[in-house]
């Protein structure tokens, strides 16, 4: 049993990483009291139906009033109105610290925002799910997952410690990083490959040659797996590539690269090159589930667990 972290914790935005959080928060019993916020009132009324906080506030500017801990989960895109909204209701000596898939562009647009006596320390928990809203969320999300921090000038250390323990009690290990190299890692770790699985996924269902019922019937052959990227929420994924444009066009361009070797290798029939690519990408995948970052199962160990 974990003890008390928080007198309240502000949750702006209740999808699935907000929920998952509160989930645990709940489970843990790590907040006194949870304010909650959403931006539409189907998400917040759905949001106290699965008793996820204990306050509900059509507003994010009174969900944070004496909130010692705030966290924004919404597309990064909004992090910026977001901030600028609650602003004026942060309390003194709060922590305020965000889930965003990309850091250099949120900090950009909250930072202006962020009144002096706020400890404002961005974070992105590398945790995640193709669902979203706040059906899709479950406690143990978190769970051996890494959850980077990216600390901007002048962040202490007393609020950075106390966050990093938050996130370790919802089971993550917790990393420090620059903003920018995070933006950087993230763009060939997480970004490309859904960029890469939304342009498979988009040419497929383009394909005149072949039927969509052709694709849909032997998709077991690869391309299913490619489906469960692509089918990753488009607005999050709008703003990811919009907020981390400068990275993830340094990564297609490295792609594109590498893909033209392969395409060289395919039309010269040089097997070998084929092989080694292979082999050594095979060695990837062993090292990822050594590293306890997924399984061997054949669903990718991705079935959600029932917590509640
Ligand atoms: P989600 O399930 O779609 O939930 C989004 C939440 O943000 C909802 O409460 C939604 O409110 C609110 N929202 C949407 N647009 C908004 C806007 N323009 N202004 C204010 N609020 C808005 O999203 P999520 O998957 O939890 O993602 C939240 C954040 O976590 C994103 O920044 C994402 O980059 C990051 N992240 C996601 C994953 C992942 O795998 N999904 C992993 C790590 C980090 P309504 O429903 O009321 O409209």
């Amino acid at each position: 049993m974990s003890t008390l972290q928080f007198d309240k914790i502000a949750l702006i935005g209740i999808g699935l990483i907000g929920s998952s959080i509160a989930r645990a928060v709940k489970l843990k019993g790590l907040a006194r009291e949870v304010a909650i916020s959403s931006r539409s009132r189907e998400t917040l009324a759905r949001a106290e139906e699965l008793g996820l906080g204990t306050l509900y506030c059509e507003e994010a500017r009174d969900c944070v009033r004496d909130a010692d801990l705030v966290i924004v989960s919404v597309p990064v895109g909004a992090s910026g109105a977001v901030a600028e909204e609650i602003a004026a209701s942060l309390k003194p000596g709060a922590i305020l610290t965000d889930v965003g898939s990309t850091k250099a562009s949120v900090i950009s647009q909250m930072l202006p925002h962020v009144p002096e006596g706020v400890h404002f320390i961005p974070g992105h928990p590398i945790a995640g799910t193709e669902h979203s809203g706040p059906d899709a969320g479950f406690a143990d999300l978190f769970e051996g997952r890494w959850c980077i921090l990216t600390p901007v000038e002048g962040s202490q250390a007393e609020p950075i410690a106390r966050l990093r323990h938050f996130w370790e009690t919802l089971g993550s290990k917790v990393e420090e990083m620059d903003p920018a190299h995070h933006d950087k890692v993230l763009a060939i770790v997480s970004h490309l490959p859904h960029i890469i699985a939304y342009n498979i996924v988009g040419t497929a269902a383009d394909l005149e040659t072949v039927t969509e019922s052709e694709v849909i019937k032997y998709s077991a052959s690869g391309f299913r797996d490619f489906t469960r990227l692509a089918s990753s929420d488009p607005t999050m994924w709008r703003d990811v590539c919009l907020h981390n444009k400068d990275a993830i066009l340094e990564m297609l361009a490295r792609f594109s690269e590498d893909l033209a070797y392969l395409q060289r290798a395919i039309r010269w029939g040089e097997g070998d090159k084929l092989f080694d690519l292979f082999t050594r990408t095979r060695a990837v995948r062993r090292s990822i589930i050594e590293a306890g970052q997924d399984t061997a199962a054949p669903d990718f160990g991705r079935h959600i667990k029932s917590t509640p």
